[in-house]
Protein backbone atom coordinates (compact mmCIF):
# COMPACT_ATOMS: atom_id res chain seq x y z
CA UNK A 1 0.00 0.00 0.00
CA UNK A 2 1.39 3.71 -0.62
CA UNK A 3 2.59 5.38 2.62
CA UNK A 4 0.67 8.44 1.17
CA UNK A 5 -2.67 7.07 3.26
CA UNK A 6 -0.87 7.04 6.27
CA UNK A 7 -0.06 9.71 8.90
CA UNK A 8 -1.31 13.44 7.59
CA UNK A 9 -3.98 14.77 9.03
CA UNK A 10 -5.77 14.84 6.24
CA UNK A 11 -5.98 11.53 5.54
CA UNK A 12 -6.54 10.79 9.34
CA UNK A 13 -9.75 12.46 8.70
CA UNK A 14 -10.31 10.99 5.46
CA UNK A 15 -9.32 7.35 6.97
CA UNK A 16 -12.02 8.27 9.82
CA UNK A 17 -15.12 9.67 7.18
CA UNK A 18 -14.66 5.93 5.34
CA UNK A 19 -14.81 4.12 8.08
CA UNK A 20 -17.57 5.54 9.33
CA UNK A 21 -19.46 5.31 6.03
CA UNK A 22 -18.63 1.36 5.95
CA UNK A 23 -19.68 1.15 9.89
CA UNK A 24 -22.78 2.83 8.84
CA UNK A 25 -23.34 0.64 6.00
CA UNK A 26 -22.50 -2.71 8.26
CA UNK A 27 -25.04 -1.50 10.68
CA UNK A 28 -27.62 -0.98 8.40
CA UNK A 29 -26.94 -4.40 6.65
CA UNK A 30 -27.21 -6.59 10.34
CA UNK A 31 -30.54 -3.97 11.21
CA UNK A 32 -31.89 -6.22 7.98
CA UNK A 33 -32.97 -2.68 6.19
CA UNK A 34 -32.19 -4.30 2.92
CA UNK A 35 -33.60 -8.02 3.43
CA UNK A 36 -36.87 -7.62 2.02
CA UNK A 37 -38.09 -7.79 -1.14
CA UNK A 38 -40.52 -4.70 -1.61
CA UNK A 39 -37.36 -2.30 0.02
CA UNK A 40 -35.23 -3.73 -2.70
CA UNK A 41 -37.69 -2.61 -5.69
CA UNK A 42 -37.81 0.17 -3.84
CA UNK A 43 -34.46 1.25 -4.19
CA UNK A 44 -34.24 -0.47 -7.72
CA UNK A 45 -37.34 2.07 -8.85
CA UNK A 46 -35.85 5.08 -6.78
CA UNK A 47 -32.23 4.44 -9.14
CA UNK A 48 -34.80 4.27 -12.31
CA UNK A 49 -36.20 7.41 -11.17
CA UNK A 50 -32.99 9.15 -10.71
CA UNK A 51 -31.96 7.65 -14.04
CA UNK A 52 -34.39 9.62 -15.60
CA UNK A 53 -34.49 12.62 -13.83
CA UNK A 54 -30.88 12.85 -14.25
CA UNK A 55 -30.47 11.97 -17.35
CA UNK A 56 -29.32 15.57 -18.39
CA UNK A 57 -26.92 15.95 -16.39
CA UNK A 58 -25.10 12.17 -16.82
CA UNK A 59 -25.26 13.18 -20.15
CA UNK A 60 -23.54 16.99 -19.90
CA UNK A 61 -20.96 14.90 -17.94
CA UNK A 62 -20.40 12.61 -20.66
CA UNK A 63 -20.21 14.82 -22.95
CA UNK A 64 -17.14 16.53 -21.18
CA UNK A 65 -15.52 13.87 -19.88
CA UNK A 66 -15.33 11.73 -23.36
CA UNK A 67 -17.31 13.90 -25.68
CA UNK A 68 -19.84 11.13 -25.75
CA UNK A 69 -22.81 12.30 -27.61
CA UNK A 70 -26.23 12.29 -25.80
CA UNK A 71 -27.44 9.32 -28.32
CA UNK A 72 -24.36 7.12 -27.38
CA UNK A 73 -24.78 8.23 -24.15
CA UNK A 74 -28.34 6.62 -24.03
CA UNK A 75 -27.57 3.93 -26.13
CA UNK A 76 -24.30 2.54 -24.26
CA UNK A 77 -24.76 3.85 -20.75
CA UNK A 78 -27.76 5.06 -19.63
CA UNK A 79 -29.67 2.76 -21.93
CA UNK A 80 -28.25 -0.47 -20.55
CA UNK A 81 -28.52 0.43 -16.66
CA UNK A 82 -32.15 1.26 -17.47
CA UNK A 83 -32.40 -2.45 -19.40
CA UNK A 84 -30.46 -3.77 -16.25
CA UNK A 85 -33.17 -2.09 -13.75
CA UNK A 86 -35.99 -3.62 -15.57
CA UNK A 87 -35.18 -7.01 -16.32
CA UNK A 88 -33.93 -7.33 -12.54
CA UNK A 89 -37.32 -5.67 -10.90
CA UNK A 90 -38.80 -8.48 -13.42
CA UNK A 91 -37.20 -11.30 -12.10
CA UNK A 92 -36.12 -10.44 -8.70
CA UNK A 93 -38.97 -12.23 -6.73
CA UNK A 94 -38.21 -15.75 -8.97
CA UNK A 95 -34.39 -15.80 -8.57
CA UNK A 96 -35.22 -15.04 -5.35
CA UNK A 97 -37.45 -17.90 -4.41
CA UNK A 98 -35.02 -20.83 -2.92
CA UNK A 99 -34.73 -23.94 -5.24
CA UNK A 100 -35.13 -27.84 -4.27
CA UNK A 101 -32.19 -29.59 -3.80
CA UNK A 102 -32.20 -33.48 -4.36
CA UNK A 103 -30.64 -34.72 -1.38
CA UNK A 104 -30.20 -38.28 -2.19
CA UNK A 105 -31.30 -41.93 -0.63
CA UNK A 106 -28.12 -41.60 1.95
CA UNK A 107 -30.14 -38.82 3.44
CA UNK A 108 -33.60 -39.46 3.39
CA UNK A 109 -36.02 -38.58 5.29
CA UNK A 110 -34.48 -34.89 4.44
CA UNK A 111 -35.40 -32.10 2.47
CA UNK A 112 -33.46 -29.21 1.46
CA UNK A 113 -33.48 -25.49 -0.85
CA UNK A 114 -30.49 -23.40 -1.70
CA UNK A 115 -31.33 -20.18 -0.75
CA UNK A 116 -29.71 -17.01 -2.00
CA UNK A 117 -28.82 -14.74 0.99
CA UNK A 118 -26.73 -11.27 0.49
CA UNK A 119 -23.56 -10.85 1.19
CA UNK A 120 -23.37 -8.40 3.72
CA UNK A 121 -21.62 -4.56 2.41
CA UNK A 122 -19.64 -4.34 -0.87
CA UNK A 123 -17.53 -2.16 -2.50
CA UNK A 124 -18.00 -0.66 -6.19
CA UNK A 125 -14.81 0.84 -7.68
CA UNK A 126 -15.39 1.88 -11.16
CA UNK A 127 -13.20 3.01 -14.40
CA UNK A 128 -13.50 6.20 -16.55
CA UNK A 129 -14.92 4.71 -19.95
CA UNK A 130 -18.40 3.97 -19.30
CA UNK A 131 -18.42 5.35 -15.93
CA UNK A 132 -22.23 5.45 -15.95
CA UNK A 133 -22.93 2.40 -16.64
CA UNK A 134 -19.87 0.33 -15.63
CA UNK A 135 -20.87 1.72 -11.74
CA UNK A 136 -24.64 1.60 -11.63
CA UNK A 137 -25.64 -1.90 -13.41
CA UNK A 138 -23.16 -3.55 -11.13
CA UNK A 139 -24.89 -1.57 -8.22
CA UNK A 140 -27.95 -2.76 -9.52
CA UNK A 141 -26.87 -6.25 -8.77
CA UNK A 142 -25.42 -5.18 -5.45
CA UNK A 143 -28.87 -3.87 -4.34
CA UNK A 144 -31.23 -6.67 -5.92
CA UNK A 145 -28.79 -8.92 -3.80
CA UNK A 146 -29.52 -7.39 -0.47
CA UNK A 147 -26.51 -5.97 0.13
CA UNK A 148 -25.45 -2.40 1.57
CA UNK A 149 -23.08 -0.56 -0.62
CA UNK A 150 -20.12 1.69 -1.19
CA UNK A 151 -19.41 3.19 -5.12
CA UNK A 152 -16.39 4.85 -5.94
CA UNK A 153 -16.90 6.15 -9.25
CA UNK A 154 -13.35 6.58 -11.34
CA UNK A 155 -11.24 10.21 -10.96
CA UNK A 156 -10.30 10.18 -14.56
CA UNK A 157 -13.62 11.14 -15.43
CA UNK A 158 -14.54 13.89 -13.02
CA UNK A 159 -17.42 15.37 -14.22
CA UNK A 160 -19.54 12.09 -14.20
CA UNK A 161 -18.05 11.39 -11.04
CA UNK A 162 -19.57 14.19 -9.69
CA UNK A 163 -22.70 13.50 -11.69
CA UNK A 164 -22.83 10.09 -10.13
CA UNK A 165 -22.43 11.38 -6.38
CA UNK A 166 -25.24 13.81 -6.92
CA UNK A 167 -27.67 11.10 -8.29
CA UNK A 168 -26.55 8.67 -5.45
CA UNK A 169 -27.06 10.71 -3.22
CA UNK A 170 -30.23 12.34 -3.91
CA UNK A 171 -32.11 10.01 -5.14
CA UNK A 172 -30.76 6.50 -3.04
CA UNK A 173 -30.88 5.54 0.68
CA UNK A 174 -27.58 6.37 2.29
CA UNK A 175 -28.55 3.18 4.29
CA UNK A 176 -28.23 1.39 1.38
CA UNK A 177 -25.89 3.35 -0.90
CA UNK A 178 -22.94 5.60 0.02
CA UNK A 179 -20.54 7.24 -2.54
CA UNK A 180 -16.77 7.82 -2.07
CA UNK A 181 -15.38 10.04 -4.36
CA UNK A 182 -11.70 10.56 -4.84
CA UNK A 183 -8.69 8.60 -6.45
CA UNK A 184 -5.74 6.45 -5.12
CA UNK A 185 -5.78 7.39 -1.92
CA UNK A 186 -9.41 7.56 -1.21
CA UNK A 187 -9.70 4.20 -2.76
CA UNK A 188 -6.52 2.77 -1.11
CA UNK A 189 -7.81 3.63 2.44
CA UNK A 190 -11.34 1.96 0.98
CA UNK A 191 -9.17 -1.65 0.17
CA UNK A 192 -8.35 -1.74 3.57
CA UNK A 193 -11.19 -1.94 5.38
CA UNK A 194 -13.21 -5.58 5.33
CA UNK A 195 -16.13 -5.78 2.68
CA UNK A 196 -18.39 -8.89 2.21
CA UNK A 197 -17.33 -8.75 -1.75
CA UNK A 198 -15.38 -6.23 -4.04
CA UNK A 199 -16.10 -5.19 -7.50
CA UNK A 200 -13.64 -3.96 -9.82
CA UNK A 201 -13.64 -3.01 -13.00
CA UNK A 202 -10.61 -1.45 -14.66
CA UNK A 203 -7.31 -2.51 -15.68
CA UNK A 204 -5.08 -5.88 -14.68
CA UNK A 205 -2.25 -3.86 -12.82
CA UNK A 206 -5.08 -2.29 -10.34
CA UNK A 207 -6.73 -5.67 -10.19
CA UNK A 208 -3.89 -7.17 -8.73
CA UNK A 209 -3.81 -4.55 -6.15
CA UNK A 210 -7.60 -5.10 -5.57
CA UNK A 211 -6.64 -8.83 -5.49
CA UNK A 212 -3.93 -8.36 -2.51
CA UNK A 213 -6.12 -6.17 -0.60
CA UNK A 214 -8.86 -8.65 -0.68
CA UNK A 215 -6.67 -11.63 0.14
CA UNK A 216 -5.96 -9.49 3.50
CA UNK A 217 -9.50 -10.22 4.74
CA UNK A 218 -10.61 -13.67 2.91
CA UNK A 219 -12.41 -10.87 0.70
CA UNK A 220 -14.12 -12.50 -2.80
CA UNK A 221 -13.83 -10.23 -6.04
CA UNK A 222 -15.40 -10.14 -9.38
CA UNK A 223 -12.58 -8.40 -11.32
CA UNK A 224 -13.68 -7.09 -14.57
CA UNK A 225 -10.79 -6.42 -16.48
CA UNK A 226 -9.15 -5.65 -20.37
CA UNK A 227 -7.06 -7.02 -22.54
CA UNK A 228 -6.31 -7.08 -26.56
CA UNK A 229 -9.41 -8.71 -27.89
CA UNK A 230 -8.82 -10.46 -31.18
CA UNK A 231 -10.90 -9.83 -34.63
CA UNK A 232 -10.31 -12.76 -37.42
CA UNK A 233 -12.02 -11.74 -40.50
CA UNK A 234 -12.71 -15.24 -42.78
CA UNK A 235 -12.23 -15.89 -46.44
CA UNK A 236 -15.81 -15.54 -47.79
CA UNK A 237 -17.16 -13.32 -45.11
CA UNK A 238 -19.53 -10.60 -46.20
CA UNK A 239 -16.82 -7.35 -46.64
CA UNK A 240 -18.79 -4.51 -46.38
CA UNK A 241 -21.17 -5.54 -43.06
CA UNK A 242 -18.36 -7.07 -41.53
CA UNK A 243 -15.79 -3.59 -42.15
CA UNK A 244 -19.19 -1.86 -40.44
CA UNK A 245 -19.87 -3.53 -37.47
CA UNK A 246 -15.63 -3.65 -37.05
CA UNK A 247 -15.34 -0.01 -37.51
CA UNK A 248 -18.11 0.69 -35.15
CA UNK A 249 -16.95 -1.60 -32.31
CA UNK A 250 -13.21 -0.03 -32.98
CA UNK A 251 -14.10 3.59 -33.05
CA UNK A 252 -17.41 3.68 -30.55
CA UNK A 253 -15.60 5.91 -27.53
CA UNK A 254 -12.67 6.83 -29.24
CA UNK A 255 -11.53 3.39 -28.57
CA UNK A 256 -12.00 3.39 -25.25
CA UNK A 257 -14.56 0.44 -24.59
CA UNK A 258 -13.02 -2.77 -22.78
CA UNK A 259 -14.50 -5.23 -25.67
CA UNK A 260 -13.30 -2.96 -28.65
CA UNK A 261 -11.70 -5.08 -31.21
CA UNK A 262 -8.40 -4.72 -30.39
CA UNK A 263 -6.61 -5.91 -33.56
CA UNK A 264 -7.65 -7.66 -36.73
CA UNK A 265 -6.17 -10.76 -38.47
CA UNK A 266 -6.87 -12.19 -41.95
CA UNK A 267 -5.32 -13.61 -44.83
CA UNK A 268 -3.19 -11.12 -46.99
CA UNK A 269 -5.84 -11.62 -49.78
CA UNK A 270 -8.88 -10.82 -47.37
CA UNK A 271 -6.35 -7.76 -45.85
CA UNK A 272 -6.08 -6.37 -49.10
CA UNK A 273 -10.00 -6.55 -50.24
CA UNK A 274 -11.11 -5.69 -46.52
CA UNK A 275 -9.29 -2.16 -46.82
CA UNK A 276 -11.24 -0.48 -48.95
CA UNK A 277 -13.89 -1.50 -46.83
CA UNK A 278 -12.61 -0.33 -43.76
CA UNK A 279 -11.89 3.51 -44.95
CA UNK A 280 -15.61 3.36 -46.67
CA UNK A 281 -16.83 2.15 -43.40
CA UNK A 282 -15.05 4.94 -41.21
CA UNK A 283 -16.46 7.34 -43.60
CA UNK A 284 -19.77 6.28 -43.68
CA UNK A 285 -20.15 6.16 -39.72
CA UNK A 286 -18.15 9.40 -38.88
CA UNK A 287 -17.80 11.44 -42.02
CA UNK A 288 -14.25 12.50 -44.31
CA UNK A 289 -14.05 15.11 -40.97
CA UNK A 290 -14.68 12.54 -37.87
CA UNK A 291 -13.19 15.84 -35.61
CA UNK A 292 -16.95 17.63 -36.76
CA UNK A 293 -18.99 14.66 -36.04
CA UNK A 294 -20.64 15.11 -32.86
CA UNK A 295 -21.02 11.26 -33.10
CA UNK A 296 -16.80 10.67 -32.48
CA UNK A 297 -15.29 10.89 -28.93
CA UNK A 298 -12.27 12.42 -27.35
CA UNK A 299 -9.52 10.97 -25.10
CA UNK A 300 -10.43 10.92 -21.71
CA UNK A 301 -7.32 12.60 -20.55
CA UNK A 302 -3.61 14.43 -21.90
CA UNK A 303 -2.23 10.86 -20.56
CA UNK A 304 -4.41 8.98 -22.09
CA UNK A 305 -3.79 11.06 -25.32
CA UNK A 306 -0.24 11.27 -25.12
CA UNK A 307 0.18 7.33 -24.76
CA UNK A 308 -2.16 6.73 -27.44
CA UNK A 309 -0.26 8.79 -30.04
CA UNK A 310 3.02 7.67 -29.03
CA UNK A 311 1.14 3.85 -30.46
CA UNK A 312 0.81 5.38 -33.92
CA UNK A 313 3.33 4.82 -36.44
CA UNK A 314 2.53 7.07 -39.53
CA UNK A 315 4.50 5.11 -42.35
CA UNK A 316 2.08 2.66 -42.50
CA UNK A 317 -1.43 4.56 -41.51
CA UNK A 318 -3.54 3.94 -44.08
CA UNK A 319 -6.38 6.27 -42.73
CA UNK A 320 -5.80 8.83 -39.63
CA UNK A 321 -2.04 9.57 -38.21
CA UNK A 322 -0.65 11.73 -35.63
CA UNK A 323 -0.79 14.24 -38.41
CA UNK A 324 -4.66 15.05 -37.36
CA UNK A 325 -4.58 14.59 -33.79
CA UNK A 326 -5.24 17.52 -31.69
CA UNK A 327 -3.69 18.15 -28.28
CA UNK A 328 -6.25 20.65 -27.64
CA UNK A 329 -8.87 19.00 -27.58
CA UNK A 330 -7.56 15.31 -27.07
CA UNK A 331 -8.76 14.17 -30.84
CA UNK A 332 -7.51 11.25 -32.01
CA UNK A 333 -8.63 10.22 -35.42
CA UNK A 334 -10.24 7.09 -36.51
CA UNK A 335 -6.44 5.18 -37.47
CA UNK A 336 -6.03 2.25 -39.41
CA UNK A 337 -2.64 0.64 -39.36
CA UNK A 338 -1.75 -2.19 -42.12
CA UNK A 339 1.76 -4.39 -42.14
CA UNK A 340 2.03 -4.64 -38.08
CA UNK A 341 4.34 -7.01 -37.19
CA UNK A 342 3.44 -9.63 -33.54
CA UNK A 343 6.53 -7.36 -31.83
CA UNK A 344 5.31 -3.34 -33.05
CA UNK A 345 4.56 -1.16 -30.09
CA UNK A 346 1.07 -1.64 -31.02
CA UNK A 347 0.67 -5.02 -30.47
CA UNK A 348 2.66 -4.68 -27.24
CA UNK A 349 -0.49 -3.60 -24.79
CA UNK A 350 -4.34 -3.49 -24.87
CA UNK A 351 -4.53 -0.25 -27.19
CA UNK A 352 -7.80 1.34 -25.89
CA UNK A 353 -7.68 4.20 -28.04
CA UNK A 354 -8.85 4.86 -32.44
CA UNK A 355 -6.20 2.62 -34.02
CA UNK A 356 -6.79 -0.54 -35.34
CA UNK A 357 -4.01 -2.23 -36.62
CA UNK A 358 -4.17 -5.06 -39.26
CA UNK A 359 -2.44 -8.16 -39.41
CA UNK A 360 -2.09 -10.93 -41.77
CA UNK A 361 -2.03 -14.48 -40.86
CA UNK A 362 -2.29 -17.23 -42.99
CA UNK A 363 -5.67 -18.16 -41.93
CA UNK A 364 -7.86 -19.81 -38.95
CA UNK A 365 -5.00 -22.25 -37.70
CA UNK A 366 -2.50 -19.14 -36.90
CA UNK A 367 -5.12 -16.97 -35.94
CA UNK A 368 -6.07 -19.62 -33.34
CA UNK A 369 -2.42 -20.01 -32.21
CA UNK A 370 -2.03 -16.31 -31.84
CA UNK A 371 -4.87 -16.19 -29.62
CA UNK A 372 -3.59 -19.26 -27.81
CA UNK A 373 -0.46 -18.13 -27.40
CA UNK A 374 -1.38 -14.56 -25.28
CA UNK A 375 -3.08 -14.07 -22.51
CA UNK A 376 -6.92 -14.98 -22.62
CA UNK A 377 -8.61 -12.07 -24.19
CA UNK A 378 -11.99 -10.42 -22.84
CA UNK A 379 -14.04 -11.31 -26.35
CA UNK A 380 -12.76 -12.80 -29.43
CA UNK A 381 -14.68 -11.70 -32.29
CA UNK A 382 -15.06 -13.93 -35.94
CA UNK A 383 -16.39 -12.81 -39.16
CA UNK A 384 -16.74 -16.08 -41.27
CA UNK A 385 -19.06 -17.72 -43.32
CA UNK A 386 -17.82 -21.25 -42.45
CA UNK A 387 -19.85 -22.70 -39.33
CA UNK A 388 -16.64 -25.15 -38.98
CA UNK A 389 -14.56 -22.13 -38.33
CA UNK A 390 -16.57 -20.82 -35.97
CA UNK A 391 -17.22 -23.85 -34.44
CA UNK A 392 -13.08 -24.24 -33.99
CA UNK A 393 -12.38 -20.86 -32.59
CA UNK A 394 -15.22 -21.45 -29.49
CA UNK A 395 -13.14 -24.74 -29.23
CA UNK A 396 -10.30 -24.27 -29.13
CA UNK A 397 -9.49 -20.35 -27.61
CA UNK A 398 -10.70 -19.25 -24.78
CA UNK A 399 -11.92 -15.68 -23.94
CA UNK A 400 -14.72 -14.05 -21.88
CA UNK A 401 -17.32 -14.17 -24.57
CA UNK A 402 -16.74 -15.66 -28.31
CA UNK A 403 -18.57 -13.26 -30.43
CA UNK A 404 -19.41 -14.28 -34.12
CA UNK A 405 -20.66 -11.93 -36.64
CA UNK A 406 -20.94 -9.14 -34.27
CA UNK A 407 -19.20 -6.63 -31.71
CA UNK A 408 -20.07 -4.87 -28.35
CA UNK A 409 -23.72 -5.22 -29.09
CA UNK A 410 -23.90 -8.83 -27.64
CA UNK A 411 -22.85 -7.43 -24.44
CA UNK A 412 -25.80 -5.16 -23.38
CA UNK A 413 -28.14 -7.90 -22.64
CA UNK A 414 -28.91 -8.34 -19.50
CA UNK A 415 -29.62 -12.00 -20.52
CA UNK A 416 -26.01 -12.93 -21.17
CA UNK A 417 -23.28 -13.35 -18.31
CA UNK A 418 -20.47 -10.67 -18.93
CA UNK A 419 -16.88 -11.28 -17.54
CA UNK A 420 -13.41 -12.04 -17.90
CA UNK A 421 -11.36 -15.07 -17.78
CA UNK A 422 -7.75 -15.69 -17.33
CA UNK A 423 -5.66 -12.17 -17.56
CA UNK A 424 -9.49 -10.30 -18.42
CA UNK A 425 -10.93 -11.08 -14.88
CA UNK A 426 -13.15 -13.41 -12.88
CA UNK A 427 -16.52 -13.59 -12.21
CA UNK A 428 -19.32 -12.17 -14.25
CA UNK A 429 -22.20 -9.89 -13.86
CA UNK A 430 -25.37 -8.54 -16.27
CA UNK A 431 -29.04 -9.97 -14.92
CA UNK A 432 -29.19 -13.57 -13.06
CA UNK A 433 -25.25 -13.79 -13.04
CA UNK A 434 -25.25 -10.38 -11.37
CA UNK A 435 -27.23 -11.26 -8.79
CA UNK A 436 -25.57 -14.51 -8.01
CA UNK A 437 -22.30 -12.89 -7.99
CA UNK A 438 -23.52 -10.75 -5.25
CA UNK A 439 -25.09 -13.51 -3.31
CA UNK A 440 -24.23 -16.93 -1.31
CA UNK A 441 -26.13 -19.70 -2.47
CA UNK A 442 -26.53 -21.49 0.88
CA UNK A 443 -27.95 -25.01 0.96
CA UNK A 444 -30.68 -25.15 3.73
CA UNK A 445 -30.97 -28.73 4.76
CA UNK A 446 -33.84 -30.49 7.28
CA UNK A 447 -33.72 -34.01 8.62
CA UNK A 448 -36.82 -34.86 11.22
CA UNK A 449 -35.27 -35.89 14.51
CA UNK A 450 -37.44 -39.03 13.88
CA UNK A 451 -36.90 -41.76 12.82
CA UNK A 452 -32.94 -42.00 13.87
CA UNK A 453 -31.77 -43.46 10.64
CA UNK A 454 -28.26 -42.14 11.37
CA UNK A 455 -27.78 -44.25 13.65
CA UNK A 456 -27.24 -46.85 10.94
CA UNK A 457 -23.78 -44.66 10.21
CA UNK A 458 -22.90 -44.09 13.70
CA UNK A 459 -19.97 -46.47 15.40
CA UNK A 460 -19.10 -48.90 16.12
CA UNK A 461 -18.95 -50.59 13.12
CA UNK A 462 -19.28 -54.24 13.77
CA UNK A 463 -20.96 -57.31 11.72
CA UNK A 464 -24.00 -56.57 9.15
CA UNK A 465 -23.71 -52.80 10.33
CA UNK A 466 -20.49 -52.28 8.59
CA UNK A 467 -20.47 -54.98 5.71
CA UNK A 468 -23.99 -52.83 4.81
CA UNK A 469 -21.75 -49.41 4.73
CA UNK A 470 -19.07 -50.83 2.64
CA UNK A 471 -21.76 -51.76 0.62
CA UNK A 472 -23.91 -49.00 0.63
CA UNK A 473 -20.36 -46.40 -0.05
CA UNK A 474 -18.88 -48.62 -3.22
P1 LIG B 1 -9.22 3.88 -13.95
O1 LIG B 1 -7.87 4.47 -14.11
O2 LIG B 1 -10.39 4.77 -13.81
O3 LIG B 1 -9.13 2.87 -12.74
C1 LIG B 1 -10.25 2.12 -12.29
C2 LIG B 1 -10.47 2.39 -10.81
O4 LIG B 1 -9.33 1.99 -10.07
C3 LIG B 1 -10.72 3.85 -10.48
O5 LIG B 1 -11.84 3.96 -9.62
C4 LIG B 1 -9.44 4.29 -9.79
O6 LIG B 1 -9.66 5.27 -8.79
C5 LIG B 1 -8.96 3.02 -9.15
N1 LIG B 1 -7.50 3.00 -9.01
C6 LIG B 1 -6.60 3.46 -9.90
N2 LIG B 1 -5.34 3.29 -9.43
C7 LIG B 1 -5.46 2.70 -8.21
C8 LIG B 1 -4.52 2.25 -7.22
N3 LIG B 1 -3.21 2.37 -7.40
N4 LIG B 1 -5.01 1.69 -6.10
C9 LIG B 1 -6.33 1.57 -5.92
N5 LIG B 1 -7.27 1.97 -6.82
C10 LIG B 1 -6.85 2.52 -7.94
O7 LIG B 1 -9.60 2.96 -15.18
P2 LIG B 1 -8.61 2.12 -16.08
O8 LIG B 1 -8.04 1.02 -15.29
O9 LIG B 1 -7.71 3.00 -16.87
O10 LIG B 1 -9.71 1.52 -17.09
C11 LIG B 1 -9.33 1.00 -18.28
C12 LIG B 1 -9.10 -0.51 -18.16
O11 LIG B 1 -10.27 -1.11 -17.67
C13 LIG B 1 -8.84 -1.17 -19.48
O12 LIG B 1 -7.87 -2.16 -19.30
C14 LIG B 1 -10.17 -1.78 -19.83
O13 LIG B 1 -10.09 -2.86 -20.72
C15 LIG B 1 -10.68 -2.17 -18.50
N6 LIG B 1 -12.13 -2.22 -18.49
C16 LIG B 1 -12.75 -3.40 -18.30
C17 LIG B 1 -14.12 -3.46 -18.34
C18 LIG B 1 -14.88 -4.74 -18.14
O14 LIG B 1 -16.07 -4.68 -17.97
N7 LIG B 1 -14.23 -5.90 -18.12
C19 LIG B 1 -14.85 -2.32 -18.55
C20 LIG B 1 -14.19 -1.11 -18.72
C21 LIG B 1 -12.82 -1.07 -18.67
Amino acid sequence: MPTETTGTPSTTALRSEIEADVRALRDSFDAGTTRGLDARLAQLAALRRGLRREEPRLARALAEDLGKSRTESALTEIGVVSQEIAHTMKHLRSWLRPEKLALGAMLAPASGELRREPLGTTLIISPWNYPVNLTLAPLVAAIAAGNTTIVTPSEVAPATSAALTHLLRSHLDPDWVRVVEGAVTETTILLEQRFDLIFYTGNAAVGRIVARAAAEHLTPTVLELGGKSPVFVDEGADLAVTARRIVWGKFTNAGQTCIAPDYLMATPRTLERLRPHLRRAVRALYGGRPERSLDYGRMVSAKHFERVLGLIDDDRAILGGTGEADADTRYLPPTIMQDVDWDDAVMGEEIFGPVLPLLAVSGPDEAIARIRSGDKPLTAYVFSPRRAVEERFAEETSSGSLALGVTLAHVGTPGMPFGGVGESGMGAYHGRAGFEAFTHAKPVVKKPLTPDTLKLVYPPYRGAKRRMLRRLMR
